[in-house]
């Protein structure tokens, strides 16, 4: 008789604690995600230098990528849509960077998180049942301690437990025992699973947590494109930027003709040419504010020193150019002889410096 209410008490046990890792599994898995988001983000701060700093070094980055391909679709859409192109080129990295670092480094964090959350699990056992024992308490303290104990180590509601909160479980020792023996095999089955697939929501968590660092002003020079290097968005006081393009980049022309404009924006603003807005209305460059909306919250202050960087573009991709905007480098737009013999390395080793 008391054997078969001994292994009655075992059954309902084991019930219970097979109810109770299968609340805990997804739990578990969503911390492990949770642990891992910070720790690459961290680590790709810390180990790719396009990251380590602020928006204007990952830009710089992005243009020595750009001018290693080589290729004009990539640069368009970096010129006309900046925004997305930065988000894209992080989580290309970032998705690379997971299933490149899979063998190794998310190996290790994950063993450490793993690590991690079955300590916490076990110390919260072993408490939860030793002060039960003291307290003589039921299933239902058992289980409050236990969550108590989790804190926030694991986000493992308690209301989740209130279909097993009445069962009748005396032996809190043996629930102890049972629960202890199920850890081992569970967290290895876990840490396969999340080997074998990474979280769908981990890149856009870890492109969150870089972009804290790499954000920026969007507004782009109305002249050239260039984009605003402020790294608060919505920031005080005027947009600028050190270095501008030539016009011709975002399709500058020199009026009543089809040829390119090829000065920098600080050059244009010391001179005495004109611009023409949409309404037909003529303002000289050195009072471009005048144009007003967002011409008006630009600071271009006049200077001579400027870049190799989109001189070899324009040279290197002349072609492209002309096709693209339907004008020439020609008349006034004509490329001086200087801007070709800038090789791809100078622009290279000029971005490094
Ligand atoms: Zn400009
Ligand atoms: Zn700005």
């Amino acid at each position: 008789m008391s054997f078969k209410i001994s292994c009655q008490g075992a059954t309902s046990i084991k019930t219970f604690v097979g109810f109770l890792w299968h609340k805990l599994t997804p739990a578990i898995s969503n911390t492990l995600w949770e642990k891992m988001a910070p720790k690459i983000a961290g680590d790709m701060r810390a180990t790719c230098p396009a990251f380590s700093g602020n928006r204007a070094n990952l830009e710089k980055h992005i243009l020595l990528s750009l001018a290693e391909n080589e290729n004009f679709d990539d640069y368009w859409e970096y010129i006309h849509n900046p925004e997305s192109f930065f988000r894209n080129y992080i989580q290309r990295h970032i998705e690379r960077y997971c299933s490149e670092q899979r063998s190794n480094k998310i190996k290790t964090f994950l063993k450490i998180s793993v690590g991690d959350i079955k300590n916490a699990i076990l110390s919260a056992i072993h408490e939860s049942t030793a002060r039960a024992k003291d307290k003589s308490s039921t299933v239902s303290g058992w289980l409050d301690l236990f969550c108590d104990q989790l804190g926030d180590k694991l986000n493992f509601p308690r209301k989740d437990l209130i279909s097993i909160e009445h069962q009748e479980i005396k032996d809190i020792e043996f629930l102890k025992e049972t629960m202890s023996e199920a850890l081992n095999p569970a967290m290895i089955t876990l840490e396969q699973k999340c080997l074998s697939k990474p979280e769908e929501g981990m890149v856009s968590d870890i492109q969150n947590m870089l972009s804290e660092h790499l954000c920026g002003c969007w507004e782009q020079c109305p002249f050239c494109g260039a984009i605003c290097t402020n790294t608060i968005p919505n920031h005080d006081g005027d947009h600028s930027v050190p270095f501008h393009r030539p016009q011709a980049i975002s399709g500058g022309k020199w009026v009543n003709t089809d040829h390119f404009v090829i000065d920098y924006c600080t050059s244009l603003v010391a001179s005495d040419c004109y611009f023409i807005l949409k309404d037909g209305c003529e303002i000289p460059f050195k009072t471009y504010r005048h144009a007003g909306g967002e011409y008006a919250t630009w600071s271009i202050t006049p200077d001579t020193s400027t870049q190799p960087y989109w001189k070899w573009f324009v040279c290197h991709f002349r072609k492209d150019l002309e096709y693209v905007h339907r004008k020439r480098f020609r008349g006034k737009g004509k490329i001086p002889h200087a801007w070709t013999n800038i090789t791809k390395q100078n622009v290279l080793n000029d971005l490094k410096k």
